[in-house]
């Protein structure tokens, strides 16, 4: 087959608009559930609105007003990837993520910061082509981060065990619940049957008495708080702040991509 240069470069500046936009991958998030063969055929359109699209022939760009874009940074792994997340202003739900084009995580160069929001809507084009510069990239992972926010497994209260350990049975409780009990403790499960006093903050929250005289090597009481927590961007200071005023060495992080 032979293309102009024009027409290729045109089909280019869809499939790759396509791509940027989060077009025609409504299906990805189901393929561990179907044969590849089942996919729905792409037919090129998607309901999902764009923050704006461009000329290829004069380069004027048009925002969507309808669309508000934020610069932030992915969290979905520990990379932090600048990205570019799209709200639609109408239902305030985002409706999509892209790579953020004045980050260097993500664009090599990346934009400089003098660059209008409106050029940079031409780094995702095909205008003026200049292949992947300032083609600024999120992974699927990061493309995919905003579904957490509506998910309807996500956590928003805190959960307290109502079984056995391991059971997998919680319930709902409020956050002063949750304060009471932790910084108090006391009698915490004996609606459970289980008469166990727990010590909470408070009377763990002691730098002289020792865990054990016999194992001094374990240090203080106050060693006894454990806090492992997952992913260290930004919940590392907090963390650390807290954990190293209370007077506690245990705290251990795991981050995973
Ligand atoms: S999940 Fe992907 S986009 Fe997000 S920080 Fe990690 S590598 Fe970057």
């Amino acid at each position: 087959m032979n293309l102009k240069r024009r027409t290729f470069l045109k089909l280019s500046a869809f499939t790759a608009g396509a791509s940027a936009l989060g077009l025609g991958i409504t299906g990805c998030s189901k393929a561990d559930q179907q044969p590849v063969s089942q996919f729905p055929e792409y037919t090129g359109a998607s309901n999902r609105l764009v923050e704006a699209t461009v000329d290829l022939e004069s380069g004027k760009v048009k925002p969507n007003s309808d669309v508000m874009i934020r610069h932030s940074v992915c969290m979905a792994c520990y990379n932090n990837c600048g990205n570019r997340v799209k709200v639609d202003k109408t239902t305030g739900k985002i409706i999509g993520i892209t790579g953020n084009p004045y980050h260097p995580v993500c664009s090599q160069p990346a934009l400089d910061y003098e660059t209008t929001v409106d050029e940079s809507f031409k780094s995702f084009s095909m205008f003026d082509y200049n292949g992947h510069t300032h083609r600024a990239t999120v992974c699927a992972k990061g493309n995919s981060g905003f579904e957490v926010v509506d998910d309807p497994l996500r956590i928003t209260t805190p959960l307290k065990r109502t079984g056995e350990r391991g059971s997998g049975k919680w319930k709902p409780i409020s956050w002063e619940q949750l304060m009471e009990e932790t910084v108090e403790g006391g009698q915490i499960f004996k609606e459970l049957g289980d008469d166990t006093k727990v010590e909470g903050f408070r009377q763990v929250f002691d730098h002289k008495a020792l865990i054990n005289p016999e194992a001094p090597e374990m240090g203080p009481k106050s060693n006894g708080l454990s806090w492992f927590y997952g992913g260290s961007y930004g919940r590392r200071e907090f963390t650390l702040r807290f954990t190293g005023a209370f007077g506690t060495v245990n705290t251990y992080v795991h981050s995973g991509t």
